[in-house]
């Protein structure tokens, strides 16, 4: 008997796989990745957990668990750590879907939601962006069924840049059943400036069945550490906790996460996103009086609409490489360092 995968699996294998890494064009601006190297603090911190990788790290994950908590200002109990925010978002689906369970995504938007519902054995339901490139909340409510058990927010949204404000997200999260879990992946927030940071943080307070995921993979520029982390309710924050890949988070990425939440740490991310955010605004400015489209960003990168095939081939001119959406009708291109940027704006001015 052949060896026979699931239908999911099947359909994962058929999309086409990533372009090969192996001779990457010089400005590479695909990934939504922060331009500098780890900074000291965290490189010490690394280094230093290399002489004890000889030990399984802490299984509760106590002072990484703290470290985020006291950054946030919720209780330890209600975060969960882990290898991404990808592996998350995988475990949250797990927590619930199985089959006859339903669950929702916006498209377009990450990737990786599709997959974790497919993959965790639910049913789904794609729900496109509004006309204006926001995410649709009020149709994202009635492709709620009873069957539902999870539901998918991106703010703000990769690869479109939108932020759904915080009225809009609690008059949501009022609409939704309390079975529902809403994660709300907040990857790009620390580059929100319409609103504070932390704006969704007390929304925790009011709904048990909200989730925020949050990455160091951006912000921190630890993308290749792998650390993410989850704050919900204390009862679904310990069954992430307790139902994921035991260790999963390296002990170096956990001293990794910990130097990222010092003061000396949080100082220096502070700074870079500040960077990113002024050149984010200084791209759209000549853009616009350019009269090239951009769509208004909260992140750190920028979609400009358009033919993705044609864009992206501007982009590789200028040796830089984008992400092409060819269903988004457009191409995504990340905010990296002044000089990278330049090479952008000579691409498409
Ligand atoms: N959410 C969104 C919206 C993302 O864009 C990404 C990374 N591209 C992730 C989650 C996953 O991040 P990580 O697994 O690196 O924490």
């Amino acid at each position: 008997m052949p060896l026979e995968f699931r239908g999911v699996v099947d359909e994962m294998l058929q999309t086409p796989n990533r372009p090969s890494g192996a001779t990457p064009p010089p400005i590479r601006l695909s990934q939504n990745e922060m331009p500098w190297t780890p900074s000291a603090p965290i490189v010490a911190a690394m280094t230093a957990a290399v002489e004890t990788s000889h030990r399984y790290p802490d299984y509760h994950r106590a002072a990484a668990r703290a470290a985020i908590a006291g950054a946030l200002g919720v209780d330890q109990d209600r975060v969960a750590v882990d290898n991404g925010s990808g592996s998350l978002l995988h475990g949250l689906a797990r927590l619930v879907c199985e089959p006859g369970v339903h669950g929702v995504y916006p498209v377009p938007s990450f990737e990786a939601y599709k997959a974790a519902l497919g993959l965790a054995g639910a049913d789904a339901t794609a729900v496109s962006l509004a006309e204006d490139g926001a995410m649709d909340l009020a149709a994202m409510a009635a492709a709620i069924r009873p069957e539902t058990r999870i539901v998918y927010l991106c703010n703000p949204n990769n690869p479109t840049g939108g932020l759904i404000p915080v009225e809009g997200l609690r008059e949501f999260l009022r609409s939704v059943p309390e079975n529902v879990i809403v994660v709300l992946d907040e990857a790009y927030r620390e580059f929100v400036t319409d609103e504070p940071v932390e704006a969704a943080l007390p929304l925790l307070d009011e709904f048990d069945n909200l989730v925020i995921l949050r990455t160091l993979s951006k912000s921190h520029g630890l993308a290749g550490i792998r650390a993410g982390y989850a704050a919900a309710s204390e009862r679904i924050a310990e069954a992430l906790r307790r139902t994921s890949v035991g260790f999963a988070l390296n002990g170096i990425a956990e001293a990794a996460l910990i130097a990222a939440f010092s003061p000396e740490g949080i100082a220096i991310a502070e700074e870079r996103v500040a960077t990113i955010v002024a050149e984010r605004a200084r791209m759209v400015r000549a853009l616009d009086e350019a009269g090239v489209a951009v769509l208004p960003s909260q992140s750190n990168f920028l979609f400009l609409p358009g033919d993705a095939g044609a864009l992206m081939a501007r982009f590789a001119e200028q040796g830089v490489l984008a992400r092409p959406f060819p269903n988004a009708g457009g191409a995504r291109v990340t905010v990296g360092l002044p000089a990278e940027n330049d090479a952008v704006l000579a691409a498409l001015l």
